[in-house]
């Protein structure tokens, strides 16, 4: 299996090379040149099998580079009880009948970014050794919150990295800043700057294409890369869990071999949704992959006229990891859907860049309509879906999740769609809690971020997760704040080059 570039068809490249370059020099996406196939025995044999031998299994599909001891290494080394608080990894809970949440949020960060996050690390280092890089990897990220701590806990301590995140001092949640500033591990660097998002953003950019930097690392053996979503090695650990939890429903009777399921995702740059789709791609049989969005609602317009517009007013909401405008890897379904027609996707995304906005072909239309249901909602009705499926079946959920049960919800009252559903549940709530009290009438306005844990404990009785209540008596161990000016500077020096 050769990987291809979104915009030059004729970039063939093993999966290794793709994961250790992150991204085709072209500015295209790498993409599998074909979509490999399970069977039904397959799936029936994943039933059987624990998390870590349906992750090796998938893998062996994608990464065919790769041998069965090097899949075995990253598979081991990261889903483990050791970094997952169930040996299942992930869980299926029943919602109500027929209707199943996927929680991906049993990592360390509580978030669905660990399941990609905890096994990117070793896909990286794997990879570069590989293609003989034999360089050490150094990851800039630049965070709002959540990609950053992952990306942390994901690359602390594994051999031959070395991690440094850079947060707008202002920009992130008391919680968000306390995970980073205490994190552990001999390879890591946290830093804050003053200025917002963007500034952190565009100076992680600069330094990446800065030549001079790059002379500078490469002569003391290190290289930079990627942890961004936009990784092939970060989609392909989640078409695993579509595909496992399939697997367990057949296992467990809840459905019958062959049935067809719904999966609803709540979306932002939608990495998630795509990897529901390579899944039913794979042969796992789905009916609708249902995308759910807040506020933010691009790609509800996008799936429902073919039109993608990001010219629109961005808004600031309770599920803020999918505040996004522009879905990067939309890029992938659309060059998969027009016939991998890369002059088509070079035009459309020239496009985007110029003037905000393109729009497909009839015929890609028609297919998008035949996947994909899709829908959005305000903050407003995101907590009257938290406090209703509390109400009506003692399921709390975070707000971003909630995005996805009211969009399901209103899916199966429009089409009369009683098919069974998994619906991906991306946090855990205790990351939200205060938009989550506040929509079950209990938040308080005087109690900082640990009481807000404590009474949200007290409300649901969902066990609190240990890496959030150990936070609340960790050193902080990074109090740096500098200028965007100085962040070339940093890295220099604390990279001791
Ligand atoms: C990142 C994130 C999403 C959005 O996922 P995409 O792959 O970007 O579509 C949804 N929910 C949570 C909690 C997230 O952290």
């Amino acid at each position: 299996m050769y990987y291809k570039s979104t915009r030059d068809s004729n970039v063939n490249v093993t999966a290794a090379q793709a994961i250790a370059q992150g991204i085709s020099k072209d500015g295209g996406l790498f993409v599998p040149s074909e979509i490999p196939v399970i069977t039904f025995d397959d799936i029936k044999a994943m039933g059987e099998m624990s998390y870590p031998d349906r992750a090796a299994f998938v893998f062996s599909k994608y990464l065919t580079d790769f041998s069965e001891s090097e899949i075995r290494y990253c598979v081991d080394n990261a889903y483990t009880e050791k970094n997952f608080d169930t040996k299942n990894i992930c869980e299926l809970a029943k919602l109500f009948d027929g209707t199943y949440m996927l929680e991906l949020w049993h990592g360390p960060t509580c978030a669905f970014k660990d399941m990609a996050l905890q096994i990117l690390p070793y896909l990286i280092t794997t990879s570069s050794k590989k293609i003989n890089l034999d360089k050490r990897v150094v990851i800039l990220v630049a965070t709002s919150g959540d990609t950053g701590k992952a990306a942390l806990e994901g690359f602390k301590d594994v051999d031959g990295t070395q991690i440094m995140v850079f947060y707008p001092v202002d920009g992130v949640s008391k919680m968000q800043k306390k995970q980073m500033t205490t994190q552990e591990g001999n390879n890591v660097f946290v830093c804050a700057i003053n200025g917002n998002f963007d500034d952190a953003q565009n100076g992680v950019k600069s330094i990446f294409t800065d030549r001079e930097v790059e002379n500078q690392l490469s002569k003391n053996g290190l290289m930079f890369s990627s942890a961004n979503s936009i990784n092939w090695g970060r989609l392909a650990p989640q078409i695993i869990y579509y595909v496992s939890s399939y697997a367990q429903l057949v296992k467990d009777k809840e459905i019958k071999l062959g049935e067809k399921i719904n999966i609803v995702v709540p979306t932002g740059n939608f990495g998630n949704i795509l990897a529901a789709y390579y899944a039913k791609k794979m042969g796992v049989p789905v009916n609708k992959l249902i995308c759910a969005s807040n506020s933010n609602n691009v790609l509800t317009d996008f799936l429902k006229t073919g039109v993608y517009d990001r010219n629109r007013k961005f808004y600031t909401t309770i599920s803020p990891s999918m505040d996004i405008l522009i879905s990067s890897n939309l890029e992938r379904l659309l060059y998969h859907l027009c016939g991998e027609n890369d002059s088509q996707i070079r035009n459309w995304f020239s496009s985007l860049a110029d003037c905000g906005k393109y729009e497909v072909t009839d015929d890609v239309k028609a297919v998008l309509r035949k996947e994909f249901y899709a829908g959005f909602c305000d903050d407003m009705q995101t907590k009257a879906c938290i406090k209703e499926q509390y109400d009506k079946h003692s399921y709390v959920c975070d707000t971003h999740t909630a995005v996805a049960v009211k969009v399901y919800e209103d899916y199966r009252k429009i089409t009369g769609d009683t098919a069974k559903t998994v619906i991906a549940s991306t946090a855990s709530p205790y990351k939200f809690s205060n938009s989550v009290l506040d929509a079950l009438g209990e938040f308080d306005s005087s109690m900082d971020e640990f009481e807000l844990v404590d009474k949200l404990y007290e409300t649901s009785r969902l066990d609190v997760p240990k890496s959030l209540a150990e936070l609340k008596d960790k050193q902080i161990r990074f109090n740096d704040t500098i200028e965007k000016s100085e962040m070339k500077n940093f890295v220099l020096k604390s990279l001791g080059v």
